[in-house]
């Protein structure tokens, strides 16, 4: 089949699907990240000839020669999104074009060629189709989908590698929040760091998150949820957590949010939230915020909420803070109402249950 970007795909259907009675077993508890489809997608590149061989394919274990270089210098790049099941019985997925063009934008600074979107959204198009059973039909649940894409050329020199494989593969996932929003307690780092200025902060690279675990695991030892990564510079301003951006909510209900300046990830949540925000007539200020800040704001009121947004749990109320050397909680440690109300409303359209005036939905 020839190169380039606009490839069919062939479809190689599973001969052993999971029967349906075992597929509602285990969807009936899903859980996060555990159980997957019956089928992936496969796209192969070569620097001599393109994008080739794109397959929708039973999932099954790859083959990788002890060589291939991403085992070794860790190109790869990977995305986060959800397919949910519509009223009708439909099956939409939200704001999927801003995947497809994080996923180019992560595939520049890792020096890796470019997916065009064409590819990146049929590839979703396809296994969401033939896949289409796995998508939850329970309100909370969802279908997560992770395209990712690696160096698979066998070669240990150190260049960015003249071959590539794309792959995209699915999970049903329950609730978030099993037992209704919970509030969460943040680890501010002091010790690590995420991301300089020139770093991969702003793509999401696997790297990113290797380097986090072990800040992650500090946060989870001191009984908190996430890790707070802070500027490299100073070690002073917030930059985000592990896995989310952080949203400050003022006492005159402006939202105040990190910039983008390339060492966060800047989150589909995130601008999706101030998006809202800003059309409700709020005030919305992308500017560094201080730990210093945060914790005065916290104890005087001036900063009434605090949440963290991103596709896994949507918007988090955080309710209380640590460190090494302080604690402190936020409105109570009770989710805030400006937090609250800014979900219903992403929830409702992510799910189809409100208008969505912006063709976020697809
Ligand atoms: N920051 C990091 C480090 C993340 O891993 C994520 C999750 N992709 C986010 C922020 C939120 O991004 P999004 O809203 O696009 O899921």
């Amino acid at each position: 089949m020839a190169g380039g970007d606009n490839l069919d795909f062939e479809i190689r259907p599973a001969s052993q699907p999971v029967p349906a009675v075992e597929r509602a077993a285990l969807m009936a508890n899903p859980g996060f990240g555990r159980i997957f489809t019956d089928h992936m997608v496969t796209i192969r590149y070569a620097d001599s000839k393109g994008w080739y061989d794109a397959r929708v394919e039973p999932r099954a274990p790859i083959a990788l020669d002890p060589a291939a270089a991403v085992l070794h210098y860790a190109q790869e790049i990977f995305e986060g999104l959800k397919a949910y099941r519509s009223a009708d019985g439909g099956v939409t997925t939200f704001r999927a074009d801003a995947n497809a063009r994080r996923f180019r934008e992560s595939a520049t600074r890792m020096a890796m060629p470019h997916l065009s979107d064409d590819l990146f959204l049929g590839s979703i198009r396809e296994l969401v189709q033939v896949d289409r059973d796995w998508v939850p039909t329970d309100p909370e649940g969802s279908l997560y989908l992770r395209p990712f894409m690696f160096a698979s050329e066998v070669f240990l020199g150190v260049r960015p590698a003249l071959e590539y494989l794309y792959c995209l593969i699915a999970s049903p996932v329950g609730s978030y929040f099993a037992g209704g929003v919970k509030p969460a307690t943040m680890w501010v780092s002091t010790e690590y760091t995420r991301a300089a200025p020139g770093g991969t902060g702003a793509a999401k690279c696997g790297g990113n998150y290797a380097a986090s675990l072990v800040a992650q695991a500090e946060a989870i030892e001191q009984g908190c949820d996430q890790v707070v990564f802070l500027d490299t510079r100073e070690q002073k301003y917030i930059d985000e957590l592990g896995g989310m951006n952080i949203v400050f909510v003022l006492d005159d209900g402006t939202l105040v949010t990190p910039p983008l300046t390339g060492t966060i990830l800047p989150g589909i949540t995130r601008d999706s939230v101030l998006t809202l925000a800003r059309d409700e007539g709020r005030a919305v200020q992308e500017r560094p915020v201080s730990v210093d800040e945060w914790r005065e704001g916290a104890r005087s009121g001036r900063i009434r909420e605090t949440f963290a947004c991103g596709t896994a749990a949507v918007i988090t109320p955080v309710g209380a803070v640590k460190s090494r050397d302080y604690e402190f909680s936020i409105g109570g440690g009770e989710p805030g109402p400006v937090t609250m109300a800014l979900r219903e409303r992403l929830v409702n359209i992510q799910r189809g249950n409100a208008e969505d005036p912006y063709g976020w939905v697809q």
